[in-house]
Protein backbone atom coordinates (compact mmCIF):
# COMPACT_ATOMS: atom_id res chain seq x y z
CA UNK A 1 0.00 0.00 0.00
CA UNK A 2 1.54 3.80 -0.94
CA UNK A 3 1.26 5.90 1.78
CA UNK A 4 0.21 9.56 1.29
CA UNK A 5 2.50 12.55 1.43
CA UNK A 6 1.29 13.20 4.98
CA UNK A 7 2.02 9.76 6.22
CA UNK A 8 5.58 9.97 5.16
CA UNK A 9 5.98 12.65 8.06
CA UNK A 10 6.33 16.77 5.69
CA UNK A 11 5.05 19.25 7.21
CA UNK A 12 2.27 21.98 6.69
CA UNK A 13 4.28 24.28 4.07
CA UNK A 14 5.81 21.10 2.16
CA UNK A 15 2.47 19.22 2.05
CA UNK A 16 1.13 22.70 0.84
CA UNK A 17 3.93 22.75 -1.79
CA UNK A 18 3.07 19.19 -3.29
CA UNK A 19 -0.63 20.27 -3.47
CA UNK A 20 0.64 23.47 -5.87
CA UNK A 21 3.05 21.15 -7.56
CA UNK A 22 0.31 18.45 -8.41
CA UNK A 23 0.99 15.77 -6.83
CA UNK A 24 -1.16 13.03 -5.93
CA UNK A 25 0.78 10.74 -4.13
CA UNK A 26 4.55 10.11 -3.20
CA UNK A 27 6.07 7.88 -6.35
CA UNK A 28 8.87 5.01 -4.94
CA UNK A 29 11.76 6.86 -4.64
CA UNK A 30 9.83 9.34 -2.86
CA UNK A 31 8.10 7.08 -0.43
CA UNK A 32 11.56 5.35 0.82
CA UNK A 33 13.84 8.39 0.41
CA UNK A 34 11.68 11.20 2.05
CA UNK A 35 11.54 9.63 5.70
CA UNK A 36 15.43 8.31 5.70
CA UNK A 37 16.69 12.53 4.76
CA UNK A 38 13.94 13.46 7.23
CA UNK A 39 15.82 11.55 9.89
CA UNK A 40 18.75 13.02 8.90
CA UNK A 41 20.44 10.02 6.93
CA UNK A 42 23.00 9.97 4.28
CA UNK A 43 20.80 7.94 1.59
CA UNK A 44 22.93 6.72 -1.82
CA UNK A 45 19.72 6.57 -4.23
CA UNK A 46 19.42 4.44 -7.84
CA UNK A 47 16.73 6.03 -8.98
CA UNK A 48 16.42 7.41 -12.49
CA UNK A 49 15.51 10.79 -14.67
CA UNK A 50 11.84 10.17 -14.60
CA UNK A 51 11.30 8.33 -10.97
CA UNK A 52 10.37 11.71 -9.11
CA UNK A 53 13.97 11.71 -7.51
CA UNK A 54 14.07 15.48 -7.52
CA UNK A 55 11.31 15.87 -5.04
CA UNK A 56 12.42 13.09 -3.33
CA UNK A 57 15.34 14.97 -2.17
CA UNK A 58 13.95 18.60 -2.18
CA UNK A 59 10.87 18.00 -0.21
CA UNK A 60 12.23 16.52 2.93
CA UNK A 61 15.43 19.03 2.44
CA UNK A 62 13.24 21.91 2.33
CA UNK A 63 11.14 20.82 5.25
CA UNK A 64 14.30 20.64 7.64
CA UNK A 65 16.37 22.96 6.38
CA UNK A 66 17.17 26.35 8.62
CA UNK A 67 17.43 29.67 7.09
CA UNK A 68 20.56 32.08 5.95
CA UNK A 69 21.25 35.22 7.29
CA UNK A 70 19.47 37.96 5.04
CA UNK A 71 21.21 41.27 3.89
CA UNK A 72 19.44 44.21 2.66
CA UNK A 73 21.26 45.49 -0.42
CA UNK A 74 22.81 47.92 1.68
CA UNK A 75 24.63 45.69 3.80
CA UNK A 76 21.96 46.06 6.83
CA UNK A 77 21.13 42.54 8.54
CA UNK A 78 17.01 42.00 7.79
CA UNK A 79 17.17 38.45 9.40
CA UNK A 80 20.08 36.68 11.51
CA UNK A 81 21.24 33.47 10.89
CA UNK A 82 24.63 31.29 9.16
CA UNK A 83 25.90 32.59 6.06
CA UNK A 84 24.35 30.74 3.35
CA UNK A 85 24.20 28.61 1.37
CA UNK A 86 23.23 25.92 3.81
CA UNK A 87 22.15 22.67 0.92
CA UNK A 88 24.55 22.57 -1.82
CA UNK A 89 22.79 20.63 -4.62
CA UNK A 90 25.72 19.95 -7.71
CA UNK A 91 24.27 18.15 -11.08
CA UNK A 92 25.74 17.72 -14.31
CA UNK A 93 24.04 19.65 -16.74
CA UNK A 94 21.99 23.66 -16.88
CA UNK A 95 18.55 22.06 -18.04
CA UNK A 96 19.27 19.81 -14.74
CA UNK A 97 19.74 22.29 -12.73
CA UNK A 98 16.97 24.04 -13.99
CA UNK A 99 14.46 21.45 -13.42
CA UNK A 100 16.00 21.36 -9.60
CA UNK A 101 15.64 24.98 -9.38
CA UNK A 102 11.91 24.34 -10.59
CA UNK A 103 11.07 22.29 -7.79
CA UNK A 104 13.57 24.41 -5.19
CA UNK A 105 11.49 27.27 -6.03
CA UNK A 106 7.81 25.99 -5.92
CA UNK A 107 8.78 24.46 -1.99
CA UNK A 108 10.63 27.53 -1.27
CA UNK A 109 7.33 29.61 -2.00
CA UNK A 110 5.28 27.80 0.52
CA UNK A 111 9.17 27.30 3.42
CA UNK A 112 9.68 30.84 2.40
CA UNK A 113 13.28 29.69 1.60
CA UNK A 114 15.48 31.58 -1.25
CA UNK A 115 17.17 29.25 -3.68
CA UNK A 116 19.72 30.20 -6.71
CA UNK A 117 20.88 28.23 -9.36
CA UNK A 118 24.19 29.15 -11.28
CA UNK A 119 25.03 27.52 -14.28
CA UNK A 120 27.65 28.48 -17.05
CA UNK A 121 26.62 31.43 -19.54
CA UNK A 122 24.22 33.08 -16.22
CA UNK A 123 25.75 36.58 -15.14
CA UNK A 124 28.13 36.52 -12.23
CA UNK A 125 27.08 40.16 -11.19
CA UNK A 126 23.21 38.62 -9.80
CA UNK A 127 25.05 35.60 -8.76
CA UNK A 128 27.44 37.32 -6.49
CA UNK A 129 24.32 39.92 -5.23
CA UNK A 130 21.93 36.86 -4.58
CA UNK A 131 24.66 34.84 -2.48
CA UNK A 132 25.96 38.29 -0.25
CA UNK A 133 22.41 38.84 0.36
CA UNK A 134 21.34 35.62 1.69
CA UNK A 135 20.56 32.00 -0.28
CA UNK A 136 19.78 29.07 1.82
CA UNK A 137 19.82 26.65 -1.53
CA UNK A 138 22.47 26.67 -4.00
CA UNK A 139 22.13 24.81 -7.19
CA UNK A 140 25.18 24.53 -9.23
CA UNK A 141 26.98 23.12 -11.79
CA UNK A 142 30.27 21.87 -11.12
CA UNK A 143 32.70 24.05 -13.35
CA UNK A 144 30.58 27.62 -12.50
CA UNK A 145 30.81 26.58 -8.76
CA UNK A 146 34.52 26.24 -9.12
CA UNK A 147 34.53 29.61 -10.83
CA UNK A 148 32.50 31.40 -7.92
CA UNK A 149 34.70 29.51 -5.46
CA UNK A 150 38.30 30.76 -6.82
CA UNK A 151 36.91 34.05 -7.37
CA UNK A 152 35.71 33.68 -3.41
CA UNK A 153 31.96 34.39 -4.43
CA UNK A 154 30.57 30.98 -2.86
CA UNK A 155 31.06 30.45 0.84
CA UNK A 156 30.23 26.80 0.96
CA UNK A 157 31.39 26.85 5.04
CA UNK A 158 28.39 26.72 6.47
CA UNK A 159 26.90 23.77 4.03
CA UNK A 160 24.69 21.41 6.27
CA UNK A 161 23.25 19.05 3.45
CA UNK A 162 24.64 18.21 0.08
CA UNK A 163 23.35 16.44 -2.66
CA UNK A 164 25.19 14.88 -5.73
CA UNK A 165 22.52 14.47 -8.70
CA UNK A 166 23.12 12.45 -11.45
CA UNK A 167 26.57 11.15 -9.39
CA UNK A 168 27.32 8.68 -12.48
CA UNK A 169 26.93 11.27 -15.00
CA UNK A 170 29.15 13.47 -13.70
CA UNK A 171 31.29 11.15 -13.16
CA UNK A 172 31.64 9.64 -17.02
CA UNK A 173 31.87 13.46 -17.81
CA UNK A 174 34.75 14.48 -15.90
CA UNK A 175 33.30 16.49 -13.48
CA UNK A 176 34.71 14.23 -10.58
CA UNK A 177 37.82 16.22 -9.92
CA UNK A 178 35.50 19.35 -9.69
CA UNK A 179 32.99 17.62 -7.53
CA UNK A 180 36.51 16.98 -4.88
CA UNK A 181 37.77 20.29 -4.93
CA UNK A 182 33.87 21.19 -3.77
CA UNK A 183 33.25 18.70 -1.59
CA UNK A 184 36.99 19.80 0.06
CA UNK A 185 35.41 23.33 1.14
CA UNK A 186 32.77 21.40 3.19
CA UNK A 187 32.73 20.64 6.49
CA UNK A 188 32.16 17.32 7.78
CA UNK A 189 29.38 17.27 9.49
CA UNK A 190 26.57 17.07 6.88
CA UNK A 191 24.22 15.26 5.52
CA UNK A 192 25.14 13.97 2.25
CA UNK A 193 22.19 12.72 -0.50
CA UNK A 194 23.82 10.94 -3.38
CA UNK A 195 21.79 10.08 -6.37
CA UNK A 196 22.84 8.35 -9.59
CA UNK A 197 21.05 6.20 -12.43
CA UNK A 198 22.83 3.12 -11.57
CA UNK A 199 25.03 2.37 -8.44
CA UNK A 200 27.63 -0.41 -8.88
CA UNK A 201 31.42 -1.19 -7.83
CA UNK A 202 32.86 2.21 -9.69
CA UNK A 203 30.22 4.82 -8.14
CA UNK A 204 30.60 3.30 -4.88
CA UNK A 205 34.33 3.20 -4.47
CA UNK A 206 33.89 6.84 -5.68
CA UNK A 207 30.91 8.17 -3.56
CA UNK A 208 32.72 6.61 -0.05
CA UNK A 209 34.64 8.99 1.35
CA UNK A 210 31.71 11.52 0.75
CA UNK A 211 29.28 9.41 3.25
CA UNK A 212 28.85 8.59 6.22
CA UNK A 213 26.63 5.10 7.21
CA UNK A 214 24.40 5.63 4.36
CA UNK A 215 21.05 4.00 3.84
CA UNK A 216 20.42 2.61 0.49
CA UNK A 217 17.28 3.14 -1.84
CA UNK A 218 17.33 1.13 -4.85
CA UNK A 219 14.49 1.51 -7.08
CA UNK A 220 14.64 0.26 -10.85
CA UNK A 221 16.74 -2.48 -11.16
CA UNK A 222 19.75 -1.51 -13.99
CA UNK A 223 18.93 -1.10 -17.51
CA UNK A 224 15.17 -1.35 -16.48
CA UNK A 225 12.80 1.01 -18.64
CA UNK A 226 9.28 2.29 -17.46
CA UNK A 227 6.17 0.09 -17.03
CA UNK A 228 4.03 1.86 -19.27
CA UNK A 229 6.27 2.50 -22.48
CA UNK A 230 5.54 -0.06 -25.37
CA UNK A 231 9.02 -0.93 -27.46
CA UNK A 232 9.15 -1.39 -31.06
CA UNK A 233 12.36 -1.87 -33.21
CA UNK A 234 11.92 -0.78 -36.99
CA UNK A 235 14.45 -2.25 -39.73
CA UNK A 236 14.90 0.50 -42.14
CA UNK A 237 17.45 1.27 -44.59
CA UNK A 238 19.53 4.47 -44.03
CA UNK A 239 18.25 6.42 -46.84
CA UNK A 240 15.02 6.07 -46.05
CA UNK A 241 15.01 6.92 -42.00
CA UNK A 242 13.30 10.78 -42.51
CA UNK A 243 10.93 8.55 -44.71
CA UNK A 244 9.86 6.14 -42.19
CA UNK A 245 9.97 8.65 -39.72
CA UNK A 246 7.67 11.34 -41.23
CA UNK A 247 5.51 8.44 -41.96
CA UNK A 248 5.25 6.70 -38.03
CA UNK A 249 4.35 10.61 -37.02
CA UNK A 250 1.40 10.27 -39.54
CA UNK A 251 -0.21 7.58 -39.08
CA UNK A 252 0.48 6.87 -35.48
CA UNK A 253 1.78 10.07 -33.59
CA UNK A 254 -1.16 12.31 -35.04
CA UNK A 255 -2.63 14.62 -32.37
CA UNK A 256 0.25 13.79 -29.94
CA UNK A 257 1.66 17.20 -28.91
CA UNK A 258 4.73 16.13 -27.95
CA UNK A 259 7.17 13.49 -29.78
CA UNK A 260 11.38 13.51 -28.96
CA UNK A 261 13.53 12.49 -31.79
CA UNK A 262 17.16 11.49 -30.62
CA UNK A 263 20.04 11.26 -33.09
CA UNK A 264 23.58 10.21 -32.51
CA UNK A 265 24.84 13.35 -33.34
CA UNK A 266 24.70 17.22 -33.49
CA UNK A 267 24.99 17.07 -37.38
CA UNK A 268 22.56 14.32 -37.46
CA UNK A 269 20.37 16.34 -35.37
CA UNK A 270 20.58 19.34 -37.14
CA UNK A 271 19.90 17.43 -40.77
CA UNK A 272 17.20 15.44 -39.16
CA UNK A 273 15.72 18.56 -37.98
CA UNK A 274 15.91 20.71 -41.27
CA UNK A 275 14.31 17.47 -43.33
CA UNK A 276 11.42 17.58 -40.64
CA UNK A 277 11.31 21.52 -41.17
CA UNK A 278 11.05 21.38 -44.65
CA UNK A 279 7.85 18.42 -44.65
CA UNK A 280 6.20 21.12 -42.77
CA UNK A 281 6.41 19.61 -39.05
CA UNK A 282 7.08 21.80 -36.22
CA UNK A 283 9.83 20.91 -34.98
CA UNK A 284 13.15 22.29 -32.85
CA UNK A 285 16.78 21.20 -32.07
CA UNK A 286 18.65 20.92 -29.24
CA UNK A 287 22.30 19.68 -28.83
CA UNK A 288 25.07 21.01 -27.27
CA UNK A 289 26.51 23.18 -30.26
CA UNK A 290 23.07 25.29 -29.44
CA UNK A 291 23.68 27.99 -26.83
CA UNK A 292 21.51 28.36 -23.68
CA UNK A 293 19.11 30.78 -24.97
CA UNK A 294 18.41 28.41 -27.99
CA UNK A 295 18.16 25.82 -25.88
CA UNK A 296 15.90 27.09 -23.07
CA UNK A 297 13.55 28.55 -25.87
CA UNK A 298 13.24 24.78 -27.43
CA UNK A 299 12.23 23.28 -24.47
CA UNK A 300 10.15 25.93 -23.17
CA UNK A 301 8.35 25.75 -26.85
CA UNK A 302 7.98 21.77 -26.70
CA UNK A 303 7.10 22.01 -22.94
CA UNK A 304 4.42 24.70 -23.95
CA UNK A 305 3.25 22.73 -26.88
CA UNK A 306 3.99 25.08 -29.57
CA UNK A 307 6.70 22.75 -30.88
CA UNK A 308 5.41 19.05 -31.08
CA UNK A 309 8.83 17.43 -32.63
CA UNK A 310 12.15 18.12 -30.67
CA UNK A 311 15.45 16.59 -32.27
CA UNK A 312 17.81 16.09 -29.69
CA UNK A 313 21.21 14.36 -29.00
CA UNK A 314 22.03 12.11 -25.56
CA UNK A 315 23.90 14.48 -23.70
CA UNK A 316 20.46 16.56 -23.22
CA UNK A 317 18.05 13.57 -22.93
CA UNK A 318 18.47 13.64 -19.30
CA UNK A 319 17.59 16.85 -18.95
CA UNK A 320 14.47 16.79 -20.80
CA UNK A 321 12.03 16.95 -17.51
CA UNK A 322 8.39 17.53 -19.96
CA UNK A 323 5.51 15.64 -18.78
CA UNK A 324 3.19 14.41 -21.67
CA UNK A 325 5.77 13.60 -24.50
CA UNK A 326 3.52 10.79 -26.36
CA UNK A 327 6.76 9.19 -27.93
CA UNK A 328 10.18 8.81 -28.01
CA UNK A 329 11.92 8.51 -31.65
CA UNK A 330 15.07 6.60 -31.68
CA UNK A 331 16.77 8.05 -35.39
CA UNK A 332 19.73 6.24 -34.55
CA UNK A 333 20.57 3.23 -32.39
CA UNK A 334 22.54 4.92 -29.42
CA UNK A 335 26.11 3.40 -29.57
CA UNK A 336 26.20 3.01 -25.23
CA UNK A 337 23.01 1.06 -24.14
CA UNK A 338 22.60 2.69 -21.47
CA UNK A 339 21.63 5.84 -23.12
CA UNK A 340 18.89 3.82 -24.58
CA UNK A 341 17.02 3.66 -21.18
CA UNK A 342 17.71 7.32 -20.47
CA UNK A 343 15.84 8.04 -24.15
CA UNK A 344 12.91 6.04 -23.56
CA UNK A 345 12.54 7.32 -19.85
CA UNK A 346 11.39 10.29 -21.58
CA UNK A 347 8.05 9.03 -22.28
CA UNK A 348 5.31 7.12 -20.39
CA UNK A 349 6.52 8.94 -17.40
CA UNK A 350 4.61 9.34 -13.82
CA UNK A 351 2.44 6.14 -14.82
CA UNK A 352 1.50 7.61 -18.39
CA UNK A 353 1.32 5.45 -21.47
CA UNK A 354 4.38 5.57 -24.11
CA UNK A 355 5.76 4.62 -26.99
CA UNK A 356 9.69 4.09 -28.20
CA UNK A 357 10.36 3.40 -31.19
CA UNK A 358 14.10 2.75 -32.54
CA UNK A 359 14.85 2.99 -36.51
CA UNK A 360 17.29 0.22 -36.61
CA UNK A 361 19.97 0.45 -39.80
CA UNK A 362 21.52 -2.23 -41.40
CA UNK A 363 24.76 -1.49 -39.16
CA UNK A 364 23.06 -1.34 -35.85
CA UNK A 365 22.32 -4.93 -34.74
CA UNK A 366 25.62 -4.90 -32.58
CA UNK A 367 24.48 -1.64 -30.38
CA UNK A 368 21.08 -2.84 -30.67
CA UNK A 369 21.97 -6.69 -29.03
CA UNK A 370 23.81 -4.57 -26.28
CA UNK A 371 20.24 -2.81 -25.29
CA UNK A 372 18.68 -6.16 -25.45
CA UNK A 373 21.41 -7.58 -23.33
CA UNK A 374 20.97 -4.58 -21.17
CA UNK A 375 17.24 -4.92 -20.84
CA UNK A 376 17.66 -8.69 -20.31
CA UNK A 377 14.91 -9.02 -23.02
CA UNK A 378 14.27 -8.64 -27.17
CA UNK A 379 12.28 -5.73 -28.58
CA UNK A 380 9.68 -6.43 -31.01
CA UNK A 381 10.40 -5.93 -34.47
CA UNK A 382 7.56 -3.81 -36.17
CA UNK A 383 7.42 -3.19 -39.73
CA UNK A 384 4.70 -0.30 -41.08
CA UNK A 385 1.79 -1.97 -43.33
CA UNK A 386 2.21 -0.97 -46.93
CA UNK A 387 5.36 0.36 -47.11
CA UNK A 388 7.76 0.73 -49.69
CA UNK A 389 10.68 -0.56 -47.71
CA UNK A 390 13.75 -0.19 -50.08
CA UNK A 391 16.04 -3.37 -49.97
CA UNK A 392 19.38 -3.75 -48.06
CA UNK A 393 17.66 -3.24 -44.64
CA UNK A 394 18.37 -6.11 -42.17
CA UNK A 395 15.38 -7.19 -40.57
CA UNK A 396 16.48 -8.59 -37.06
CA UNK A 397 15.64 -12.80 -36.74
CA UNK A 398 12.83 -12.73 -34.35
CA UNK A 399 13.95 -16.04 -32.77
CA UNK A 400 17.30 -14.16 -31.75
CA UNK A 401 19.30 -15.57 -28.47
CA UNK A 402 17.49 -14.14 -25.06
CA UNK A 403 19.18 -12.57 -22.51
CA UNK A 404 19.90 -16.21 -20.75
CA UNK A 405 21.62 -16.92 -24.54
CA UNK A 406 23.19 -13.99 -24.91
CA UNK A 407 25.37 -14.16 -22.22
CA UNK A 408 27.78 -16.17 -23.68
CA UNK A 409 27.23 -14.73 -27.38
CA UNK A 410 28.49 -11.08 -25.15
CA UNK A 411 31.41 -12.56 -23.69
CA UNK A 412 34.20 -10.31 -24.74
CA UNK A 413 32.15 -7.36 -25.21
CA UNK A 414 32.36 -4.84 -22.90
CA UNK A 415 29.07 -4.53 -21.81
CA UNK A 416 28.21 -1.84 -19.13
CA UNK A 417 28.70 1.68 -18.83
CA UNK A 418 31.21 2.80 -21.07
CA UNK A 419 33.55 5.51 -19.76
CA UNK A 420 33.26 8.48 -22.08
P1 LIG B 1 12.35 13.53 -11.88
O1 LIG B 1 12.60 12.09 -11.63
O2 LIG B 1 12.73 14.38 -10.71
O3 LIG B 1 12.99 13.95 -13.16
O4 LIG B 1 10.76 13.77 -12.02
C1 LIG B 1 10.03 13.29 -13.09
C2 LIG B 1 8.68 13.96 -13.29
O5 LIG B 1 7.72 13.43 -12.40
C3 LIG B 1 8.67 15.45 -13.07
O6 LIG B 1 8.03 16.02 -14.18
C4 LIG B 1 7.83 15.69 -11.85
O7 LIG B 1 7.07 16.86 -11.96
C5 LIG B 1 6.94 14.47 -11.83
N1 LIG B 1 6.66 14.04 -10.45
C6 LIG B 1 7.53 13.97 -9.43
N2 LIG B 1 6.94 13.47 -8.32
C7 LIG B 1 5.66 13.20 -8.67
C8 LIG B 1 4.55 12.66 -7.95
N3 LIG B 1 4.64 12.28 -6.68
N4 LIG B 1 3.40 12.53 -8.64
C9 LIG B 1 3.31 12.90 -9.93
N5 LIG B 1 4.31 13.42 -10.65
C10 LIG B 1 5.47 13.56 -10.04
Amino acid sequence: MTKTFEELGLSKPVLDAINELGYLTPTPVQEQAIPLVLEGRDVVAAAQTGTGKTAAFMLPILDRLPKAQRLSNKGRVLMEGPQGPLCLVITPTRELAQQIDGVAVAVSAQTGHRTITVTGGSRYDAQKKALTNGVDVLVATPGRLIDLMDKDIADLSNVQVLVLDEADRMLDMGFWPSVRKIVRQLKQERQTLFFSATIDQDIMRTASGLLSDPAFVQIAARGSTAEGVEQYIMPVEQSQQVEVLAELIERYFQGSERILVFTRTKQRADACYMRLSRMGYNAQVIHADRNQRQREHALEDFRAGRVNILVATDVLARGIDIVGVDGVVNFDVPSNPEDYVHRVGRTGRAGRKGYAITLLGPDEITPLREIEYLLGKLIEVYDLPDFPYRSGRIVPNPNRPTKRQAHTLFRGMSGGRGRR
